[in-house]
């Protein structure tokens, strides 16, 4: 007979009578082997983690929408962006990088912005953070790189030697670090905080012409951000407090918002820009290449299942969508393997599959079988390609148009493009953006940060250090270095 009554069941569905008591050999026990209810339970316990984020571990999520406000159709083909008023669903995932899952929200370390648009022609992954450059312009060095980040292999501590022993040998760093001590490396809060895709990617239009793009989220509350202090102090007060305040705000229906800027560079503006145009830690001065409103982001509903939207969230930066491609960033190139790497082992090779993780359109290819396969596996269709029955097409309509790529040798290129100038830029941040206030929080967080470098080499790395501050300003140089007795 059938009701409405919900019962415990097992896993499998059976009704299950008791979720307390082992089934036992008289009052005191021992416990029966053929109590299958307690092993599914305690089993299934132990297999509750999968593996953290080695990076981006720490996060908040929510859901909301994306839509376009002003006619960007000229520049791109993607179907996202033919009309002004279309609409489309987004995730969103903010993290910090360094720590752990169970880390402070008020750390000193870049957010993740990471956006995904679930669009009628497949899913848009803009995999960002909250500064427009970032530490490094190859992939290749980023293993090493976020290794100085988390802990030392021996004390098994954050370790300031190790951050300054690398960024001072690293002087691409310095425009991201110069941003990371600034107040904005602690923002207030998620939703105070601008989103940048950081890298250049590219629009196609429908006359198959490129021009090289980057993608801002500007926030509609405000940059508020946290002194040094008053993060420290957030650290021990409430370590998860901007998880608390985007879940409240949008609990009390206080949407947060942004708006969606683009940048665009033509590519004969490429060649003759004075930086490489797809270096990662530069960017594009807006005197130059003006915003170009496109749209605004809204989030207004948090997910009913933390595990399952925000831990299981897949992002990958060579998710896009038609009319929107990549550019030569060497960082960019080396994400777009690296991240659904990272998801293949996390969450298995059907990650695509995932409730937040699936596309709301259509999806047509021969890819079959695996671990968790749960959309179907196809059905009774054809398994190869090509074949007799089936009528999925590779349409042409959406290849991009061919690159020209310069003759030069396949190497491992070190420097070029003048790619050595580390330091016009944190100096404009420094003396052009930053107020009196601002300039003064900076050096305070920089003579903190760096009087955490410790052992035999401290002098080393501090003089090391202090020589790139001096390349960016005498000003920042002489008061660090004032600061640190040095
Ligand atoms: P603009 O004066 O036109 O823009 C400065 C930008 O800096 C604004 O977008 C502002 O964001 C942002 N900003 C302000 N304070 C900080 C901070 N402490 N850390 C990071 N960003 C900050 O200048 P330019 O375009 O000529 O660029 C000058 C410098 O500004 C750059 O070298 C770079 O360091 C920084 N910058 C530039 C960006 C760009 O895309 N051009 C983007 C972000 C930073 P908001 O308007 O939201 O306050």
């Amino acid at each position: 007979m059938k009701d409405d009554k919900k019962r415990l069941t097992t896993a499998s569905g059976r009704p299950y009578f008791e979720n307390e008591d082992s089934m036992t050999v008289g009052k005191r026990g021992p416990v029966l082997l053929q109590d299958h209810y307690l092993h599914e339970k305690l089993a299934h316990f132990n297999r509750e983690r999968i593996p953290e984020r080695v990076v981006h571990a720490k996060g908040s999520g929510a859901f909301g929408t994306f839509k376009v406000t002003a006619d960007i159709s000229k520049y791109t083909r993607a179907c996202l962006f033919s009309r002004v008023g279309n609409e489309c669903s987004v995730f969103v995932r903010f993290s910090t990088v360094g720590g752990e899952k169970g880390s402070a929200d008020s750390e000193r370390d870049p957010r993740g912005f990471a956006v995904k648009l679930y669009t009628r022609e497949g899913n848009w992954d803009l995999v960002g953070n909250n500064t427009p450059v970032f530490f490094i312009k190859d992939a290749k060095k980023f293993p090493d790189f976020i290794h100085t980040q988390k802990r030392d292999p021996y004390t098994n501590l954050k370790s300031p030697t190790m951050m300054w022993d690398y960024w001072s040998l690293n002087p691409e760093s310095l425009h991201q670090v110069m941003i990371l001590f600034s107040d904005r490396g602690t923002p207030d809060g998620f939703r105070h905080m601008n989103g940048y895709g950081s890298h250049t990617f590219s629009m196609i239009n429908d006359k198959d012409e490129r021009v090289w793009v980057k993608f801002h989220f500007k926030t509609d509350q405000g940059n508020k951000t946290l002194t040094g202090a008053q993060a420290d102090e957030m650290r021990g007060k409430d370590p998860d407090f901007a998880q608390r305040d985007l879940v409240e705000a949008i609990k009390s229906k206080k949407f947060p918002s942004w708006t969606f800027y683009i940048q665009v560079m033509t590519e004969e503006q490429a060649k003759k820009f004075k930086w490489n145009p797809f270096d990662l830690t530069k960017i594009w001065p807006h005197s130059e290449f003006p915003l170009i409103e496109a749209g605004r982001m809204e989030l207004n509903r948090v997910p009913e299942n933390y595990f399952a939207d925000v831990e299981q969230a897949a992002f990958a930066p060579s998710n896009l969508i038609d009319g929107i491609g990549l550019s030569p960033d060497k960082m960019l190139q080396g994400r777009i393997f690296a991240y659904p790497d990272a998801h293949r082992y996390r969450l298995g090779g059907n990650y695509e599959q995932i409730p937040v993780n699936r596309p709301v359109c259509p999806v047509h290819n021969y890819q079959r079988d695996g671990h968790m396969t749960v959309n179907g596996n196809g059905g009774a269709a054809p398994n190869y390609y090509p074949n007799s029955y089936d009528e999925i097409v590779a349409d042409k309509k959406y290849k991009e148009p061919g690159q020209q790529l310069n003759s030069d040798y396949a190497d491992s290129y070190d420097r070029n493009d003048n790619e050595d100038d580390h330091y016009t830029q944190p100096g404009d941040l420094f003396r052009k953006v930053m107020t009196h206030q601002q300039r003064e929080n900076t050096i305070n967080n920089f003579i903190d940060g760096m009087s955490g470098i410790e052992g035999p080499k401290r002098e080393e790395i501090i003089k090391r250090q202090l020589e790139h501050f001096k390349k960016v300003d005498s000003e920042l140089a002489d008061k660090v270095a004032k600061g640190l007795g040095f």
